[in-house]
């Protein structure tokens, strides 16, 4: 059984190495020819360092994730603390994993570590697939291409599969906007900040933490109103003096985060409703593909780690005629899942987080029963 995986981001990774722990021959496709270490924090919850874990990757995350005690929820100009959500030790006692906080870059270096490096092929941009009985063709924009029996479209949010099986989509611009960076903490020149914070604002928020186990480098995402940016992309950068202004009313402890960052990139947030299928025949999607979401929850890349180890079981044992029952099955196992995490993540509501906590971070995608 050979497997062709587009997209060796932090899906993809995590497919192929679900894939090859149990005996399948992967190959993964990328179209860039190196990754940039983009200024981003990326918070992975123990549903998906669970996944991680029987990787064998859970001790190399632990020694360069920070792990905050709680993570506070704060009111924008008081700092008076809504909710404070248990992290550290109490989140390992209750759901048996770590909630580790990191640079994203390291996440996806801890996960390009779990495959060799010759099954990923770089520089190979998918223009097209056509399938003919239990094979897949796969065309490449340099005019290579390659066959495999299952196709795992894993190429992010403006997926090329997704477009190919399903035409192209029609996203929706929030009119909001991610700020993000990570920077030296020394910056700060000594002001006091939590190790972990959501400040929210009437019609904005910043998210705020330090993303090494030394404190050395600081975090913060943000959900800021500019209705006319509309470009998805980290390759744009966002004017820091249009961004402070922007927060000029929060807490001095935010206002000094925001005076210390020297830049930050900024990406326009989208929110997509569920799609209605994930496969056709042998092509299936994983991850951004399929169910891309607004990064409230911080559940995009926990959520596409869990497809990957949910692959692999649908496609344990099974022989080329079995892919797309396979693939059916995995998609049917994880779209209720998905979907709901989206809905809940495009909310933005604290008190439905809440509420959400131990169906999302509970979640064990290594024994879920198969639909
Ligand atoms: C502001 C923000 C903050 C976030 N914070 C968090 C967080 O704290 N926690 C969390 O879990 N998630 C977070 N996410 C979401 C997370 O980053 C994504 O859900 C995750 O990266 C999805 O992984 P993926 O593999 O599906 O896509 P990607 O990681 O985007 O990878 C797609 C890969 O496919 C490649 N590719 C694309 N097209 C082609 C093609 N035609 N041919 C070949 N290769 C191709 C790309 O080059 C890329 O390498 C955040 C997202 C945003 C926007």
């Amino acid at each position: 059984m050979k497997v062709a995986i587009v997209g060796a981001g932090i899906g993809g990774l995590a497919a192929a190495a679900c894939l090859r722990r149990v005996g399948i021959d992967v190959t993964i496709y990328e179209q860039a020819q190196r990754f940039a270490r983009v200024g981003a924090g990326i918070q992975q919850s123990p549903n998906a360092v669970r996944v991680l874990r029987r990787l064998g990757l859970e001790d190399r995350l632990r020694a360069i994730a920070f792990q905050p005690a709680s993570a506070l929820n704060r009111q924008s100009d008081t700092g008076e603390l809504l909710w404070e959500r248990a992290m550290g030790a109490a989140s390992e006692e209750r759901y048996g994993a770590p909630y580790l906080v990191l640079q994203r870059a390291d996440l996806h270096a801890v996960l390009a570590s779990a495959v060799p490096e010759e099954i990923i092929q770089r520089g190979r941009k998918l223009v097209g697939l056509e399938q003919t009985g239990s094979t897949v063709r796969l065309d490449f924009a340099d005019g290579k291409h390659a066959e495999a029996h299952a196709v795992i479209g894993a190429d992010g949010v403006h997926s090329v599969v997704r477009e190919t099986l399903f035409g192209a989509e029609r996203p929706e611009f929030t009119g909001r906007v991610a700020y993000r960076t990570v920077f030296p903490a020394a910056l700060l020149n000594g002001a006091a900040i939590d190790d972990q914070a959501k400040w929210w604002g009437p019609d904005r928020h910043i998210v705020i933490y330090y993303v090494n186990p030394q404190r050395s480098e600081l975090y913060f995402v943000t959900s800021t109103p500019e209705p006319d940016f509309t470009r998805e992309s980290w390759s744009s950068t966002g004017d820091m003096a249009l961004l402070r202004d922007a927060y000029c009313d929060f807490h001095p402890s935010v206002r000094s985060v925001l005076a210390a960052a020297p830049s930050a990139h900024k990406w326009a947030l989208v929110v997509r409703d569920p799609l209605p299928r994930w496969t056709d025949g042998n092509i299936a999607l994983l991850g951004d593909s399929c169910h891309p979401m607004t990064p409230y929850m911080a559940q995009g890349a926990g959520t596409s780690i869990e497809d990957a180890a949910v692959l692999s079981r649908c496609l344990d044992g099974v022989d080329p005629d079995g892919v797309a029952e396979a693939l059916r099955r995995y998609e049917a196992t994880r779209k209720p899942r998905t979907s709901e995490i989206q809905g809940l993540s495009r909310a933005n509501d604290m008190n439905r987080f809440k509420a959400a906590n131990e169906m999302v971070y509970g979640y064990d995608a290594w024994t879920v029963p198969l639909a």
